[in-house]
């Protein structure tokens, strides 16, 4: 699989003096279950109920890593969704003996409320178990940051050479 371009390189100017860390599992999880940026664990991860701001107001992190990257989330969602909705059902119908009729409004609103509950939580656990696995700064990135910066000054500096020669 290709590497996702690091955070550095999308965003260098915010990033260009901070080289993040790798976050540890736990932390992941209780960050993703505070709502907070699964970088450092401060910024908030929500400014409305389902409003979510470009980065972290505390370090700058960009939360959506890649164009549609929360996709993955409501993949999330819908799988919790429709599996503990299915264990409830057995449950309640062949546990319990209530009728299909008495379960289907409950199980409905059920499948319409969940998503929306779930909707922050799957979106921070997502972005926290995605730092946790690709690391969104390294000291590696860093340096090729910057060889590639000095890559491209060089270009624009020919290109200008060029032109001025064409003159
Ligand atoms: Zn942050």
């Amino acid at each position: 699989m290709k590497r996702r371009r690091s955070l550095l390189e999308r965003h260098p100017a915010r990033f260009s003096q901070t080289a993040m860390s790798q976050i540890t599992y736990q932390m992941a999880q209780s960050r993703a279950l505070r709502l907070k940026c699964p970088q450092c664990g401060e910024g908030p991860l929500f400014s409305g109920l389902m409003t979510m701001p470009h980065h972290c107001s505390h370090c700058g992190f960009v939360f959506e890593r890649a164009p549609g990257f929360f996709l993955g989330s409501t993949y999330m969602n819908y799988g919790f969704t429709t599996l503990s909705l299915t264990a409830i059902y057995m449950g309640l119908h062949y546990g319990l003996d209530i009728s299909n009729a008495v379960l289907a409004p409950i199980l409905l609103a059920y499948c319409l409320v969940m998503p929306l509950i779930l909707f922050r939580y799957a979106r921070a656990w997502w972005l926290a178990m995605d730092c946790y696995f690709d690391t969104p700064e390294t000291d590696m990135d860093e340096a090729n940051w910057q060889r590639q910066q000095a890559d491209l000054a060089d270009r624009a500096r020919q290109q200008m050479e060029r032109e001025a020669a064409d003159r």
